[in-house]
């Protein structure tokens, strides 16, 4: 069993943010450099997928991205975690290009000549085993043979060890390619089934009830305040709000070029940028639009789960719906 991995929260918000701050936004920078970041550190995630997607060890399960607690207020995360009735093992993906050296302390990264340490990701990941570990130990008494590789997704990316730690890191980090190897290496040494069907089962139901993806408050994280967010329909052409409603249709001043989905793809910011219900009144100031009856007609035809009578009538956006008229 594989789920699909989602796609991070904070993508499609940090997308909507773009759309709708001032293209002079202080801020602007940051947050394209953060999306990107974002996007590539995701397709790095994929890429580890489709080489986990090879491995087959009888029962098993696969998690693409646990967020679990390991205390009350405190989270860890892991960005694969391959779960058998035998032994786990969970993938750290690094999608970091350019030069490294990796030292025991840190991973110094060389791009264009110039260098930047980050945290040794193999540390990063053995305490992910550490925390996942004592979890399972605490909620079901259980305990299984475990491992954890650091996956170097960058293809571009040339690794470099310091000597005295060559021996430790050297076997654990490793390109996506030498994933079932190393695996089934690992598996040849605990072929004995520790768990049941029924506890594998129970773990992985455990597993995922404990889940909880991070929600960011990117406004307080980008210095973002909601009034910054403009309104209006957004010109997939254009790259600017500068559709309106004109004759019956969704039209851009700037192109003359027919948007019928920009009132859809508007509501979908909302949803990510201000909140997951809407009022006649707000879904009118939000969309630049003048008319009552238009925006009823509107919120009417996308048939939302409504609450509330009349002028307090308030519409419940949901994602799913929102998305699938997109299609
Ligand atoms: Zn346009």
């Amino acid at each position: 069993m594989l789920r699909k991995r989602p796609v991070p929260y904070k993508i499609p918000v940090l997308e909507a943010i773009l759309k709708r701050i001032s293209k002079k936004h202080p801020e602007r920078e940051r947050v394209s450099k953060d999306l990107a970041h974002r996007k590539s550190g995701y397709r790095g995630e994929q890429n580890l997928d489709y080489y986990l997607r090879q491995l087959s060890f009888g029962y098993q399960y696969i998690f693409p991205g646990l967020r679990l607690p390991h205390s009350e207020t405190e989270f860890f995360q892991i960005d694969s975690l391959l779960l058998t009735n035998r032994f786990y093992v969970t993938f750290e993906a690094k999608n970091v290009a350019g030069s490294l050296l990796v030292e025991e302390h840190q991973l110094q990264q060389t791009i264009n000549e110039q260098t930047q340490a980050f945290q040794n990701p193999l540390v990063q990941a053995e305490n992910q085993l550490f925390h996942l570990n004592n979890l399972m130990k605490d909620y079901l008494h259980i305990q299984l043979p475990h491992t954890c590789f650091v996956v170097m997704t960058n293809p571009s990316c040339i690794i470099h060890f310091d000597p005295s730690y060559r021996h430790i890191a050297a076997p654990k980090m490793i390109r996506p390619s030498a994933i079932r190897h190393k695996v089934e290496h690992f598996s040849r040494q605990y072929p004995n089934p520790v768990l049941s069907t029924e506890q594998l089962h129970r773990l992985a139901t455990l597993l995922l009830q404990l889940d909880t993806p991070l929600r960011h408050d990117i406004f307080q994280e980008f210095h973002i305040s909601k009034k910054d967010i403009l309104p209006g329909l957004f010109c997939n052409d254009c790259k600017l709000l500068t559709v309106i409603r004109y004759r019956g249709r969704w039209i851009c001043t700037r192109c003359k070029k027919e948007n019928p989905k920009a009132p859809i793809e508007a509501l979908i910011d909302y949803y990510y940028l201000i909140g997951n219900t809407i009022t006649n009144r707000e879904l009118r100031a939000f969309f630049k639009l003048n008319s009552i009856s238009v925006a009823t007609k509107l919120l009417v035809a996308l048939g939302l789960p409504v609450s509330g009578q009349k002028r307090n009538r308030v519409y419940h956006l949901s994602l799913e719906k929102l998305k699938s008229l997109l299609k």
